[in-house]
């Protein structure tokens, strides 16, 4: 079930070479911020604690930056925007592809890395590491057919031409569930388009990002091209969001945080590209591939131990076939190797933090209350910490917390339904619209489905469905803009019109 078994991701799999560390992860954990391409500390000299969530041990620590520092991160990319945007596009697409082979041969102590900050199985964490590659490959590619346009013009004497040209400074602030991958869809079209970077990892999870500028500057990504700043999301957002020189802001996270920036955008009329919360459906047909539910069942919702924006919220499962995938579910969630991530075997690491324990526990008690019934797991796991077993729940009913919330932890809710359109639409019954599962062997609800599912990314048959070449985004309240496919370059481009005119003359 890890992500790197995917065949989606065997491609990039084939070009994972493990190799022993030779230090500590293979020098890659930077404790200082990427400034102007300079490593620096905080301005007051403060730091933030970095644990590791299996272990609860202190991996290091990492500046505690706010306004200031942010400020002299946006001036120095505005100054190095001047010639990175002009530079040549050869130029560019040559570090991109560096950067892509830096990844792939540090891709172990990038992945101890990860697991160590974030508790994902280390296979799912050189899968991320891979796929996080694979983006910065696809933009450099993809850079290449950014093509403008020459319109027919209507009268004789002149010619109208479509160029494209990068945003400006772009800030990206990134969550703590994909603190690798996140990044790499945002630098990659960023970079290709020739934009300058200032990028804010989430506390929790700043190692993995610091390394992407450690990496950067290896490569030879010019001074300021760059800038990873850590420290205080209200400060360091604060900062982006109020500058005139930042021209585009790019944000995965909640839909709550989403919304503060979007307000702020307005001030400086920034674009934005928001990759909000999820609450996806996943919903089982009588006609279902039992085999293929169950194996689509288990990736969807317990990757990363359920804390991904694309993870199943909600099991609807037909009446017919509703006792069979129950019971199935329950054998293969109780099969789930529960440990470090770091451990070999591991598929469940812990949870992130205290606060999304509290969350999942909330929400089972909510519904037990409301009639659901526990048939395995259902509170914190032998394993102390922020470990939690994974949870299988039936009777779930539209009241419940967990039909109108994210759950981002380990538990499945499984709702039973009787007809098609009753399943369609209690899964569009929500504000959140980024991605639906649907298991089905008939072809003409396929394409009912793609039309009435009000949701961004649609699986059919499939709970894995993201990859490089196609658009990621939500509808509704789960976002805008798309990353990945060639459409999220598009983003990072505006579009110039240009008349000349008395051509006769
Ligand atoms: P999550 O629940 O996934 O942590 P958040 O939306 O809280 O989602 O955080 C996602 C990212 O947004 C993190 O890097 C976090 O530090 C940052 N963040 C949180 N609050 C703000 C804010 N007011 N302004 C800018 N960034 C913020």
């Amino acid at each position: 079930m890890q992500a790197v078994d995917d065949p989606l991701l065997s491609d990039f799999q084939a070009q994972i070479t493990e190799r022993p560390l030779m230090n500590s992860f293979g020098g890659l954990l930077q404790t200082s911020n990427l400034i102007g391409g300079k490593w620096r500390d905080a301005n007051d000299g403060t730091t933030i604690d970095v644990l590791n969530p299996a272990s609860g041990v202190l991996l290091g620590t990492v500046p505690n930056c706010g306004e200031g520092e942010t400020r002299l991160a946006i001036e120095a990319a505005a100054e190095a925007f001047a010639d990175w945007s002009r530079s040549n596009m050869s130029f560019r697409v040559g570090l991109l592809h560096k950067l892509h082979d830096a990844l792939l041969d540090n891709c172990e102590p990038l992945a101890q890395l990860l697991t160590a900050e974030q508790g994902k199985p280390l296979a799912e964490a050189r899968g991320e590491i891979a796929i996080g590659a694979a983006y910065i490959r696809w933009f450099a590619e993809e850079v290449r057919r950014a093509k403008g346009e020459i319109v027919p013009a209507p009268t004789a004497d002149r010619r109208l031409m479509v160029t494209r040209h990068p945003v400006g400074v772009v800030g990206a602030i990134t969550p703590w569930n994909f603190p690798s991958s996140m990044l790499a869809r945002k630098l990659g079209p960023a970079l290709a388009a020739g934009c300058t970077v200032v990028a804010k990892p989430a506390s929790a999870t700043p190692y993995s990002g610091l390394a992407w500028g450690k990496l950067c500057q290896d490569v030879g990504f010019p001074e300021g091209v760059v800038n990873i700043v850590t420290g205080s999301a209200h400060a360091i957002g604060g900062a982006i969001m109020a500058s005139p020189d930042v021209r585009k802001v790019t944000f995965t996270g909640s839909t709550e945080i989403g919304k503060v920036l979007i307000r702020q955008s307005a001030d400086s009329v920034k674009k934005v590209s928001m990759e909000l919360g999820g609450n996806a459906p996943f919903i089982v047909f009588d006609d279902a591939d039992l085999d293929a539910a169950i194996e689509g069942a288990m990736i969807s919702k317990y990757r990363n131990m359920g804390q991904t924006c694309v993870c199943t919220n909600r099991f609807y499962v037909q009446a017919g076939i509703h006792d069979k995938f129950v019971a199935r579910l329950k054998d293969a969630t109780e099969a789930l190797k529960v440990g470090d991530g770091s451990e070999d075997g591991t598929q469940q690491g812990p949870m992130i933090d205290e606060a999304g324990v509290k969350k999942v526990e909330a929400m089972i008690a909510d519904a037990t209350a409301k009639g659901a019934h526990i048939v395995t797991g259902g509170k914190r796991h032998a394993k102390g910490g922020t470990f939690f077993e994974p949870t299988v729940l039936t009777g779930a009913t539209s009241d419940m917390q967990f039909a109108t919330e994210e759950i981002f932890g380990p538990l499945s809710a499984v709702f039973r339904f009787e007809v098609e359109d009753a399943a369609i639409t209690a899964a569009n019954a929500t504000e959140f619209g980024l991605a639906a599962y649907a298991y089905t062997r008939d072809i003409g609800r396929v394409f009912r489905l793609n039309d009435q599912l009000e949701y961004g990314l649609i699986g059919i048959n499939t709970g894995l469905v993201t990859t490089v070449e196609a658009p990621f985004g939500g509808l509704k309240e789960s976002g805008m803009g798309k990353e990945g496919g060639s459409q999220g370059l598009d983003d990072y481009l505006e579009t110039k019109y240009m008349c000349v005119a008395g051509l006769d003359g």
